[in-house]
This record gives C-alpha cells, sequence and structure tokens, in this order.
C-alpha cells in the first residue's frame, strides 16, 4: 500500500493535467452514506421512488421523494471535509488540479476549499432547490422550513411549478455544459484518479475509460473492487481519507514542502 501511495504521489508530481473523479465513496467518512455499500441508501429505500418519472407522474411519489430528500439533507449540511476533501483542496492550492468531476450532491470539495471554477458537478447539487418550470433556484433551507412547517411536496412562488432538490435524478437528463466539459477534460488529461465511485453508474462511469484510451494514466482508489480494476493502471482497495492524507504527504517530501 505505502509502495502504491508513493507512486501515485510520484505520477501526481510528475502530471501535467491531472483529474480527479470523485464518488459518495468520498464523503462517507464525513457521515454521508452511499449508496451501494451496506447500510447506504439502498437499504433503505427503493431507487424506484428517486426516478424523475415518478416524481412529475404523481402527487404521491413527490410527497414520498420529498420525505427521503428531507432525511438525506441532515447528514449532508451537517457534513464537514473530511481528510481527503482536504488533500483534494490542497492538490488545488498547490496548482496541481487541473478539476474535479464529481458526481456528489453534497457541496464537500467547496466546504474543503476548491474553487468553483475547477468543480463539475455532474448530478447537480442538494445545496439549492429548484422549480422544475421556471428555473428559479431557492435556498435549500428554506424549502426545508416549509416541509417542516406541513408543506409535503412544495410548490414554486411564482408560477406554481413542481420544486425538486437541485440533483439529477434517475431517468433526468443530465447537465449539458457540465458533461460536455468532464468528457472534454477526460479525454485531455494525462493523469486519471478515481477516488471512492462505485464506476457502475453511467454516463459518469465511462470517464476513466475516455481518459485511459487517451493516454492517461488511470488509478482507482476504491474501498470495493470496481469493474474498470483491471483496466486501470494501478488501484488501491482502502478508505479515502487515510490513503489520500498518505499521497499527500509524499507528494509534499517531493516537493520539499513542510506541514
Ligand atoms: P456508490 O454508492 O455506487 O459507490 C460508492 C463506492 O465507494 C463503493 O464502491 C464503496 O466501496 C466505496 N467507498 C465507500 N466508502 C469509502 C471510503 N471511505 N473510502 C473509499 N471508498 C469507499 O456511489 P457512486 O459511485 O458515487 O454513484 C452513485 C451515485 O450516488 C452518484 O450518482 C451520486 O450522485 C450519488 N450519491 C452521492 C452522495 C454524496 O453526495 N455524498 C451520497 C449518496 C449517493
Amino acid at each position: 500500500m505505502e509502495d502504491k501511495s508513493k507512486q501515485v504521489a510520484q505520477w501526481i508530481v510528475n502530471a501535467k493535467k491531472m483529474v480527479i473523479f470523485t464518488g459518495a465513496g468520498l464523503s462517507t467518512e464525513s457521515g454521508i452514506p452511499d449508496f451501494r455499500s451496506p447500510g447506504g441508501v439502498w437499504d433503505k429505500y427503493n431507487p424506484e421512488d428517486f426516478y424523475f418519472q415518478n416524481f412529475i407522474a404523481s402527487e404521491a411519489s413527490r410527497e414520498k421523494y420529498w420525505q427521503m430528500a428531507t432525511e438525506m439533507w441532515e447528514p449532508i449540511k451537517k457534513a464537514q471535509p473530511n481528510s481527503a476533501h482536504l488533500a483534494i483542496s490542497e492538490l488545488e492550492k498547490l496548482g496541481k488540479l487541473d478539476c474535479v468531476i464529481t458526481q456528489n450532491i453534497d457541496g464537500l470539495h467547496f466546504k474543503a476549499g476548491n474553487s468553483e471554477a475547477r468543480v463539475l458537478q455532474l448530478h447537480g447539487t442538494a445545496i439549492f432547490v429548484s422549480c422544475l418550470s421556471c428555473k428559479k433556484r431557492y435556498d435549500r433551507d428554506e424549502i426545508q422550513e416549509r416541509i417542516k412547517k406541513g408543506q409535503k411536496a412544495p410548490r414554486c412562488d411564482d408560477c406554481g411549478g413542481l420544486l425538486k432538490p437541485a440533483t439529477i435524478s434517475f431517468g433526468q437528463s443530465m447537465p449539458e455544459e457540465e458533461t460536455q466539459e468532464a468528457y472534454h477534460r477526460s479525454s485531455t488529461c494525462d493523469l486519471f484518479i478515481v477516488i471512492g465511485s462505485s464506476l457502475v453508474v453511467q454516463p459518469a462511469a465511462s470517464m476513466p475509460l475516455v481518459a485511459k484510451r487517451n493516454g492517461a494514466k488511470l488509478v482507482i482508489i476504491n474501498r470495493d473492487a470496481t469493474p474498470y480494476d483491471d483496466t486501470a493502471d494501478l488501484v488501491i482497495h482502502g478508505q479515502a481519507g487515510p490513503t489520500m492524507a498518505g499521497i499527500l504527504e509524499h507528494i509534499k517530501q517531493r516537493l520539499g514542502i513542510g506541514n
């Protein structure tokens, strides 16, 4: 493990353009459950209740959706970045990060200090709520207050449209600009590092392959095996926080930077 961390550190130091791709596993050490681990979201809820078509189709589905979304909001709101988020933010400060492509909706890359310009949120954000009709944006807490007061499926003040957290649900189209930019960055980087993703949700999971096909080195840091482990140049099966903290230490040593 130590040798592998040193190797990744060396590749980061040498990289001209590094992309980091993150998933829900990055944030479990911050207290936000992922989807597929035991005790994760899919152990508790039926994925079908998250389908966009169902949300659009019935008031009962919307009420159920908001009930689940309300329960998931509390840990997200309270969460603080862990050492993996902080290491990624440090890599930006060191000038070593082209961008983070994230599937996460928890905003923790920003809380850790990464700049807006360097984070592409493929699946949107839970920090805001938006109207599906007129696109008006609301602060999440404002809408959660309404739910506390008894609204079950809130609607837009301006146009009466359906309000939904600004996340991308199954069956909802991906944000065009972010997705295109993410493919572009993946295809032009020379080092692509996956951290904390099962790599089973498409199209996000195709990005490591795009990077690899275009000549980038591919590193996967994930607790469990992924379908792309055999394709990667290096795989670390471990916890994101301690692994990234260790890699950052090696990088600092190589760059001659103290703590
Ligand atoms: P996933 O649940 O499919 O996979 C998470 C992976 O992370 C698993 O393979 C697991 O082995 C690994 N993992 C868990 N804890 C880890 C740790 N501490 N260190 C290293 N690896 C760890 O998640 P995914 O691949 O991101 O895709 C599913 C979808 O989940 C995404 O669309 C995302 O939007 C959504 N999601 C996001 C959050 C969040 O924002 N924090 C939380 C739940 C789900």
